[in-house]
């Protein structure tokens, strides 16, 4: 038997006449680049600002750029330091070193690793500038506590949302809580592409034209008219329309990975450590991150049998070589460093079976 990770053909064969159709429109039409008037880009713009319930959405090139535009579009540059957490995939820092600043990493909380609000004041300078709580694996960031922060110490906060989308606080969307949301539509992510593609969304008017400039060389709706210097990252006509036709699909596949960790939490053995949903919080399980003493054993033990599974992520950020400059060691950051110790993340995709889920807890409980 074989399990990917994630099944991307079984998805595309529920919806190929639809998504076979939207692509061939754009061809058609030959609307490839997201300029401001291509009309799929501002369809699936306007569809996700709906669903989000933001005044806008901005399209652009992955969900690095994302991250980028925004701190750009907040003024964010040399000489700021932004916290971010110590276990988030690298684009959560690298964007904030590519704008010139400096990334400050905050320990994670052990059992829901996101950002640790009660480490973050202790790492707060003249200099910090902005939070990016990241809504790691779907389950939203402890944000009433962070805004909390964000609010004393003056400082903006954009919300990484590049696993929760549809993931939400007493009902309130990740990505509306802090200034702005940046949102990753790479293949893999709850709502994916057929290539590289991000979004942000805010309510902020004048951060959305500055952001919407950015990422259009500096222009504003108008070709020609650069009121600034900005880059390309567009999203791509063809993207937009298939992200128009998955967002239909959105909740219906939230439901269908809530019911996967359930399912899991059921059948797992006992002495696995399940994931845990804070009370209140909507987890949309972008992965379903388990953790056991003997994970590499449990991994091994997986693939042998033909079931692929991940770690999500080995190294804590401060502790890449990326990072070696600032220094740092396993007990400055020691939730995180434990975590990366234990974690396995098991397949979670909306077509994933119950049949299959409990081939797989059969596998690990032999362990
Ligand atoms: C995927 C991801 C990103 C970056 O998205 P890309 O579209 O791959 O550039 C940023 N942050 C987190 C937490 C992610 O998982």
């Amino acid at each position: 038997m074989h399990i990917p990770f994630v099944d991307l053909k079984a998805q595309y064969q529920s919806l190929k006449s639809e998504i076979d159709r939207a692509i061939q429109n754009v061809i058609d039409d030959c609307a490839f680049i997201g300029t401001s008037n291509n009309k799929y880009v501002k369809a699936f713009e306007a569809d996700f600002a709906n669903f989000m319930g933001t005044t806008h959405c901005i399209g652009c090139a992955n969900g690095t750029d994302s991250l980028e535009i925004l701190l750009k579009g907040l003024g964010i540059g040399p000489g700021d330091e932004v916290i971010v957490p110590a276990l988030s995939w690298i684009a959560t820092s690298e964007s904030v070193s590519n704008m010139g600043a400096k990334p400050v990493f905050v320990d994670i909380e052990p059992d829901f690793y996101t950002i640790d609000p009660q480490l973050i004041e202790e790492k707060i300078t003249p200099a910090t500038k902005a939070i990016i709580p990241v809504h790691l694996y779907g389950h939203p960031a402890d944000m009433d506590a962070i805004m909390a922060i964000a609010k004393k110490h003056r400082l903006k906060v954009i919300e990484d949302c590049a696993q929760s989308h549809g993931a939400s606080i007493n009902g309130k969307l990740t990505g509306t809580i802090g200034d702005a949301g940046s949102f990753s539509f790479f293949p893999g992510k709850n709502l994916g592409a057929y290539g590289d593609a991000g979004g942000m969304v805010t309510n902020n008017d004048l951060l959305a034209d500055r952001c919407r400039m950015i990422s259009q060389h500096g222009q504003l709706n108008k070709k020609h008219h650069h009121l600034i210097e900005g880059r390309n990252s567009r999203l791509d006509g063809i993207q937009a329309a298939i992200l128009s036709v998955k967002l239909l699909r959105l909740n219906q596949w939230t439901d269908q990975r809530i019911a996967i960790a359930a399912q899991y939490n059921r059948v797992l053995p006992d002495w696995i450590k399940k994931p845990q949903t804070r009370t209140g919080y909507k987890h949309v399980f972008h992965l379903y991150v388990m953790e056991a003493e003997n994970r590499d054993a449990i991994m091994q033990t997986l693939k042998d049998a033909g079931i692929e599974s991940a770690i999500q992520y080995p190294t804590p950020l401060p502790l890449l070589d990326a990072y070696k400059n600032q220094g740092f060691s396993e007990t400055d950051f020691p939730v995180a460093s434990r975590a990366t110790k234990r974690i396995l993340s098991l397949p979670v995709f909306p077509e994933l079976t119950f049949e299959q889920i409990g081939v797989i807890a059969s596998i690990v409980e032999k362990e």
